[in-house]
């Protein structure tokens, strides 16, 4: 209850007469604190809501600097998005074409995927004020860091294969041992034939090639001299050259042999000079070419210098198969 002097009274039950209200000092201390607080919140409710209608210079400054980290964030994820999308059309070439020609399996996508996905790494961006940009960007990264990882990878694997490849091309037996513009001619092919000598129907492993003697012999490929000698069994002055990748080629009835078991040769080099030595009825080459243990019609390694004329004529004559390897039987080689 209130009087025009500001005092206050109140009734006491006990005397039923108005009394004047004395507050204790604790009760004093606790009415200046309450009024602090109320005046604290106040000019805090004034302080902030002011600023919003009308913030400081220094808040127009981080506004700002805000609006332009945001344009910012956005231009780095749309960049980030376009070296994404460079990423995956190198991943489709490293498949479809690199891996592709050298036979390799494309890479499987459960691997090129590891290492993306996931968001319990970007947990903490959540309290950032934009968390979506923040993580999209990071996320970005991270993914392309995965795929740059793989890639790399990958293409290591396509680089070694092509250095192989490049070797293998290099040793693989194939073009003709008699150079093209030397006259020659095939006169047996491979597979089933009559022997010229016990004229019983026998496998001939390798295609004979006649010439003029004195023609140059060259290996069909790089690779090291094995056997340079003469062969007891028929095939006369003989060369053997292990290419290696399994293929191994023999040059026999050679005139002259012109190299050394062990020796390195190049494709094209000149090893032999063609001849009639051992079971052979008249100057030729027997030319055979071994993969893996097996021999094989050495035409279809006639490739590099022989027009596809050439070689289908050649080819017409020689799709017969041979029978079992037998390299010392003693028939016409
Ligand atoms: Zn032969």
């Amino acid at each position: 209850m209130m009087n025009p002097s500001g005092r206050k009274y109140f009734l006491n039950p006990e005397t039923l007469r108005f009394e004047r209200v004395r507050l204790s000092r604790g009760q004093r201390a606790r009415l200046v604190l309450g009024v602090a607080i109320g005046l604290v919140a106040l000019a805090v409710v004034l302080r902030y809501g002011f600023e919003r209608y009308y913030p400081t210079p220094r808040q127009v400054i981080y506004e700002h600097e805000n609006a332009r980290l945001r344009t910012d964030y956005m231009a780095l994820n749309s960049r980030l998005q376009q070296v994404d999308r460079q990423l995956l059309e190198l991943r489709d070439r490293d498949d479809r074409f690199y891996r592709a020609i050298l036979n390799l399996d494309p890479v499987p996508s459960s691997m090129r995927e590891a290492g993306t996905g996931g968001s319990e790494g970007y947990a903490h961006f959540a309290q950032i004020r934009e968390p979506g940009l923040v993580k999209d960007v990071s996320e970005h990264i991270d993914k392309i860091s995965s795929r740059v990882l793989i890639q790399s990878n990958s293409l290591e694997t396509v680089y070694d294969e092509a250095v192989t490849n490049q070797r293998f091309l290099a040793c693989k037996p194939s073009i003709n041992p008699i150079s093209p513009g030397d006259p020659h001619w095939l006169t047996s092919s491979y597979g089933y034939r009559n022997d010229p000598f016990t004229h019983r129907r026998c496998a001939h492993h390798g295609i004979d090639l006649a010439g003029p003697y004195g023609l140059d012999i060259h290996a069909t490929g790089d690779g090291k001299v094995i056997a340079a000698h003469l062969n007891r069994h028929g095939y006369g002055k003989e060369i053997l050259v292990d290419h290696g990748f399994g293929y191994v080629s023999r040059y026999a009835h050679l005139k002259e042999i012109r190299v050394k078991a062990g020796q390195e040769v190049k494709r094209g080099e000149v090893i032999g000079i063609l001849g009639s030595t051992g079971r052979s009825t008249g100057p030729h080459l027997h030319y055979e070419v071994r993969k893996n243990g097996r021999t094989v019609n050495p035409l279809y390694f006639f490739y590099e210098n022989l027009t596809p004329r050439e070689y289908s004529l050649l080819a017409a004559k020689a799709t017969r198969t041979a029978g079992p390897y037998r390299p010392n039987a003693l028939t016409q080689k």
